[in-house]
């Protein structure tokens, strides 16, 4: 279904105009955390966790000290508390409606962040890295709303900076008006993909050609750590996060595959959100010969444990696959992108041509492998381990693709299990042996018909 384009509108406020003379950026926070910024807490047995968090530890960075909610009957105001002056980007999504606050990269500080209340405009938010040199709020709302002019404080009090957003209650319409992205955040996006979606200058082949003799020893391999940067994904019953653990086994996995040879690419190598959109394009503009999504899952059930494979399917092996592919596929909502632009790839449903059929059956192939590989590094989910959905980030039409979810984050010993180094080590080695294994098909499949 095709949407209208929403109008772009967006409020653009440079909070730098508001020093207070009396009292310079400089003076110090009673907060601690400003003064001093603690380096990023490495995830539970992880030997990489610095490197998750590289991009976040530069020290002059401004940094987010608090963020408040306060409800005054149907009105509800947020309030963000930083070190320093920044400039804002503030405007609202609609499908589902969010409200975002996009700012230069900060550090977060947040110290108990405040929780929603449930009956005003806010039902939840995040926080975190939107991609490098831009952080962000995203805000989802249980109402349309209409915002104030935001308001800008200089320090005072033992306050830093702060930015206050009144949020009144709203028409669906009037929102869904002024809703989606300023035109300066498109502009900037479009060049950010374009820059991340340039293949590398070694690669050759023109692209989807056919090419002879490109068959037996076709090596390249996109590992696709999911989540990222502000979309955390499932949060373990420990704490842990989906995106630092995917993160941590995709380093590895690369590692041993590099050793043995294999050209790698890596849709993220650090705690940074990747639009799932572009996760696709990414492995077919590097000629990819396999792509591997590598995710953690987690089930109300607790006792439900192990690792799952998932393939492309236009509609959903069994039920629960289908709502696992809309889960995974609610990463660019959760990140604040606006969709609007992107039904084709998206929202539509897939097409399956005769290339695509061959691509599926390899993947199907290549489930079949890890399973078995993987077998020997953890357990593996009882009965049906290997399912397919429509999973947005398998949609490349011609490279074989699979998503792992490498065991359930709400299983107390799953969780146990995949903080550790040992686990993690196990579970990229056996991913390792079974790209060994694959072996892809004589050029079968008409490259040349992708378009
Ligand atoms: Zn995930």
């Amino acid at each position: 279904m095709r949407r209208f384009l929403p109008i772009l509108a967006g409020i653009l406020v440079w909070v730098a105009a508001v020093p207070a003379p009396a009292q310079p950026v400089t003076t110090p926070a009673p907060n601690p955390a400003r003064a001093a910024p603690e380096a990023p807490q490495a995830p539970a047995g992880d030997s990489l966790g610095v490197l998750v968090q590289a991009s976040s530890a530069k020290p002059a960075e401004p940094v987010v000290i608090d963020a408040r909610i306060g409800q005054h009957g149907d009105d509800t105001r947020f309030v963000v508390e930083l070190s320093d002056p920044v400039k804002f980007h503030i405007f609202t999504l609609s499908n589902p409606n969010r409200l975002v606050i996009d700012m230069p990269e900060v550090l977060w500080r947040l110290k108990g962040p405040p929780v929603p209340t449930g009956t005003g405009a806010v039902k939840s938010y995040r926080y975190g890295l939107f991609r490098p040199g831009n952080s962000r709020f995203v805000i989802d709302l249980n109402q349309p709303v209409r915002l104030t002019e935001p308001l800008v404080l200089p320090p005072q009090d033992g306050y830093g900076y702060r930015l206050g957003l009144g949020l009144f209650p709203n028409t669906q319409t009037a929102f869904d008006k002024t809703a989606g992205w300023p035109a300066e955040l498109r502009a900037r996006e479009k060049a950010a993909s374009e820059i991340a979606s340039l293949p590398p200058e070694e690669e050759a082949p023109p692209p989807g050609a056919l090419v002879p003799g490109r068959v037996a020893k076709r090596k390249i391999i996109v590992i696709d750590p999911g989540h990222g940067g502000i979309d955390s994904g499932t949060i373990g019953v420990t704490g842990m996060e989906e995106k630092n653990v995917v993160l941590s086994v995709g380093l590895r996995l690369a590692k041993v595959l590099r050793s043995d040879g294999y050209t790698v690419y890596m849709t993220r190598d650090t705690d940074v959100f990747i639009p799932l959109f572009s996760r696709a394009p990414f492995a077919r503009k590097r000629h990819a010969d396999l792509f591997i999504s590598l995710h953690a899952d987690s089930n109300p059930r607790r006792g439900v444990h192990g690792a799952s494979i998932y393939t492309l399917s236009e509609r959903g092996s069994d039920k629960e696959a289908a709502a696992l592919a809309r889960k995974e596929n609610q990463s660019d909502i959760i990140a604040g992108v606006d969709l609007s632009g992107q039904e084709s790839s998206v929202a539509k449903s897939i097409l399956i041509d005769l290339a695509q059929r061959d691509t599926m059956n390899r993947s199907a192939q290549f489930a079949h492998t890890v399973l078995h590989d993987l077998s020997g590094a953890t357990d593996i989910l009882t009965p049906e381990p290997h399912r397919s959905a429509n999973f947005v980030v398998l949609r490349a039409p011609d490279v074989p693709a699979v998503l792992i979810e490498l065991g359930y984050l709400s299983n107390p010993e799953d969780c146990r299990q995949m903080a550790t180094s040992r686990w993690r080590n196990g579970a990229a080695q056996a991913i390792a042996e079974a790209v060994r294994q694959f072996e892809p098909l004589v050029a079968a499949a008409p490259r040349g018909r992708i378009p």
